[in-house]
């Protein structure tokens, strides 16, 4: 199995035998991570490497070799495209993400989301390019778990789902401190391991409004109907309830490993995904707290852009992506990410999801609208 997308952003697969899990890969791309992608090449037998930051001549792309090399912003949607790939794993960071899904939806192949951004950009975009045969099946845990637990039911047996948040490093920090906080402080994850800009949207909350939203186009469920819970253990990745009042919950160690071994299996299960056994009395409490939203404001503003829905997802996405940015490289304190983000839909216009380049509009005047609120 693919046990971590580590520095690929793509990587695209082949079914070889489905019922005993046997996948080859077809192609791997990276932004810049160059080393990483050719061990990676070298190890699965990918006939297509595609590098994102390549400057033009450049002597690694070698179009003859054994290897097809190709570098680019291009190379993304020729190897989610490819046409030996059944499933798509996207794990490209940020917007960059977005024509890649688009274009292996529109090819009839399964994409497997890490990439949240792009459902949260252009969900009416996307979900619209999955009905030519394509779909898309979630790899953020907290979906997985939701999916998990619906498999098999009918949507209208569903009345709400909840999904969990660890609360990242500041849950139990006073606002004051939080306003302050150090970029190491924001990237001392508690439970999950992941890169900086995931890290630091855990730390503010972002990183759970986003998923309120990839929760909203990925079930068809209304924002009232998708709660989220503070769960600083990370065990239990969501709840769903069912109209009878029953509850179903997905329980696991917080690894990445399950949920990219069910979006390629799923519906089936299948054995040697390779996960820890559960013990649920070494595992030690299990405990719930509500979202401290007046400390936390950033997850708000997400939710609040999800339910004013069209582009100002895409607002919120690209204002707390320049945010973020700006934190990380220390233009802007902590406490003013949620600041940045609030200049930006403030000025919002609510423009139409009409088409691709109607929502690289949007994302393209939040991004310099947001470069301006962090001068
Ligand atoms: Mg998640």
């Amino acid at each position: 199995m693919l046990g971590s997308t580590g520095s690929i952003g793509l990587a695209t697969l082949r079914v070889m035998d489905r019922q005993h899990g046997r996948f080859h890969v077809v192609a791997l791309t990276a932004k810049c991570s160059r080393e990483v992608l050719e061990a990676q090449g070298k190890k699965t037998g990918a006939k297509y490497l595609g590098l994102v930051d390549v400057r033009p001549g450049d002597s690694w792309i070698d179009v003859n070799g054994a290897c097809n090399r190709r570098g680019g912003s291009a190379c993304l949607v020729e190897a989610a495209t490819h046409p030996d790939v059944d499933i798509v794993v996207n794990a490209v960071v940020g917007a960059a993400g977005l024509q890649a899904t688009l274009a292996a939806l529109e090819a009839g192949k399964r994409v497997a989301l890490a990439n949240k951004e792009a459902l949260v950009m252009a969900g009416p975009l996307v979900l619209a390019a999955a009905l030519g045969g394509g779909e898309v099946v979630p790899i953020d845990s907290e979906h997985s778990a939701v999916l998990q637990c619906i498999s098999g039911r009918a949507p209208t047996e569903v009345s709400r789902i909840i999904l969990t948040a660890s609360g990242g490093p500041f849950r139990d920090w006073s606002s004051e401190r939080i306003a302050e906080a150090s970029v190491s402080d924001a990237l001392k994850h508690p439970t999950w391991k992941m890169g900086p800009k995931i890290t630091v949207d855990s730390a503010t909350l972002a990183n759970k409004a986003l998923e309120v939203i990839e929760a909203h186009y990925l079930f068809g469920l209304g924002y009232d109907a998708i709660d989220v819970v503070v769960h600083p253990q990370s065990i239990v990745h969501a709840f769903t309830e069912f109209v009878d009042g029953s509850i179903l919950a997905q329980v696991s160690q917080p690894s990445m490993e399950l949920p990219i071994f069910y979006a390629l299996t799923h519906p089936q299960r299948l054995g040697d995904s390779g996960v820890e056994r559960f013990d649920p009395v070494g595992v030690g409490p299990l405990t719930f707290e509500p979202v401290r939203k007046v400390d936390f404001p950033t997850f708000g503003l997400g939710v609040q852009a999800g339910r004013a829905g069209e582009t100002a997802p895409t607002a919120f996405n690209a204002a707390n992506e320049i945010a973020v940015q700006a934190f990380l490289s220390e233009r802007i304190p902590f406490g003013r990410i949620p600041a940045v983000i609030d200049y930006v839909l403030q000025r919002y216009r609510g423009e139409r999801a009409s088409d691709v380049d109607s929502v690289l509009a949007v994302d393209r005047w939040a991004r310099e609208t947001a470069e301006v609120a962090c001068c």
